[in-house]
C-alpha cells in the first residue's frame, strides 16, 4: 500500500539522520517529554521529530499541530490530552498517572506539548512525578510560543535599541484570575512583558501596567496563531489592548513594548506573502545612530 511505503520512507529518513546525528536512544519504559514548537511542524526539533518515529503511544496536548502526529509509527497509539476551546482539560495528575503507568508497561512514551514543556506547559510538573515514581525521563526542548511566534510576527523579544530585559508572564493564575503579580516590578524592570494565556485579561493587564507608570500609548501586540497559515497580528497601544483582545482569537500572545515597532521592518512573513515593504528604520533614529 503506498501510504505505507511513504510512511515508512519518512520513518526510514528520520531514523538515519538520528543516527548520523547520534541521537540518543528512545528506551523503552522512559517517558520523553518534548516540546513540539509553536504550530509550524518545520519549527519541531531534529529530536522531537525523532521521538515521535520511535514512539509506542504519544500523549499530545490541543496546540501540537497534528500533522507531526501522522510520522508515528503506524500502530503508535495516539491519545489526547489536551484542552479545546473552553472545554474541561484532562486532570493533571490523571496524565502524569497515566505515564508513569505507560512506562511501566514497557512502552515509549511520548509526551508532546505545543512550544517547549517546560515554559507553562506544566512538563515540570509531569517530569517530578515520573522522578518520585523511579521512572527515566528526558527533556526535549521545544521553541517556546513567546519567542518563535514572536519571531514569525517580524517582532524580536529583545533588541539593542529596544530592550536588554524580556519578561514572560502566565495571564492565567489559579482559578484562572490573573495571578497576583508585582505590577510596579514588572512595569518598572522590563521594558518588554510578553503574556502567555492573556486574552481574556488584556484589559486587567492594560490597567495594571498604565496604573504602575507605564505610557498607555506604549506599542503592544497581539499575535494568534502565530507561524501557522492563519496567523494574525494586530499592533495596537497599552491603551486599546483590551478592546482589541475581544476581537482576537486563541491562541495568543501579547506583547507589550517598543520593540513591537520593530515589526514596521521585520515582518519577514508580511514581505514574503504579501509582498509588505518593510522600513529600513522602523523606530527612527538612523540618524542617531549614524552621528553616535
Ligand atoms: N508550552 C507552551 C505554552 C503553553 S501555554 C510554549 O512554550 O509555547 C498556552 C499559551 O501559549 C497560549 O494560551 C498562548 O498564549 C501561547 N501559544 C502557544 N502557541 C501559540 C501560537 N501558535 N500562537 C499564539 N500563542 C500561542
Amino acid at each position: 500500500m503506498p501510504a505505507v511505503l511513504i510512511h515508512s520512507d519518512k520513518n526510514r529518513a528520520v531514523q538515519h539522520l538520528a543516527k548520523s546525528l547520534e541521537l540518543p536512544v528512545f528506551e523503552p519504559s522512559t517517558v520523553w517529554l518534548a516540546g513540539a514548537g509553536p504550530g509550524d511542524p518545520g519549527l519541531i526539533t531534529m529530536l522531537g521529530l525523532y521521538a515521535i518515529t520511535q514512539a509506542d503511544i504519544i500523549l499530545y496536548d490541543a496546540l501540537v499541530n497534528e500533522a507531526l502526529l501522522d510520522l508515528a509509527k503506524p500502530n503508535a497509539e495516539r491519545l489526547f490530552a489536551g484542552k479545546r476551546a473552553g472545554k474541561r482539560s484532562c486532570r493533571q495528575s490523571d496524565i502524569s498517572r497515566t505515564l508513569v503507568s505507560l512506562a511501566r508497561k514497557g512502552a515509549r512514551v511520548l509526551r508532546l506539548k505545543g512550544g517547549d514543556p517546560f515554559v507553562f506547559g506544566r512538563g515540570g510538573e509531569e517530569a517530578l512525578t515520573l522522578a518520585r515514581s523511579g521512572i527515566l525521563f528526558r527533556i526535549v526542548p521545544g521553541v517556546t510560543a513567546g519567542v518563535g511566534g514572536l519571531a514569525y510576527a517580524g517582532i524580536p523579544v529583545t533588541h539593542r535599541d529596544t530592550n536588554h530585559v524580556v519578561t514572560f508572564i502566565t495571564g492565567h493564575g489559579s482559578g484562572g484570575k490573573l495571578p497576583d503579580l508585582d505590577w510596579k516590578a514588572i512595569a518598572t524592570g522590563s521594558p518588554t512583558l510578553v503574556f502567555y494565556m492573556a486574552l481574556g485579561q488584556a484589559d486587567a493587564i492594560s490597567q495594571s501596567l498604565v496604573a504602575a507608570g507605564r505610557d498607555a500609548n506604549e506599542a503592544a501586540a497581539i499575535v494568534s496563531d502565530a507561524t501557522l497559515e492563519r496567523q494574525s497580528v494586530r499592533v495596537t497601544s497599552l491603551a486599546r489592548l483590551g478592546d482589541e483582545a475581544k476581537c482576537s482569537t486563541a491562541p495568543a500572545l501579547i506583547v507589550v513594548g517598543e520593540n513591537v515597532r520593530l515589526r514596521e521592518g521585520l515582518d519577514w512573513l508580511g514581505a514574503l506573502r504579501q509582498g509588505r515593504v518593510l522600513s529600513a528604520d522602523p523606530l527612527g533614529r538612523m540618524n542617531l545612530r549614524d552621528v553616535s
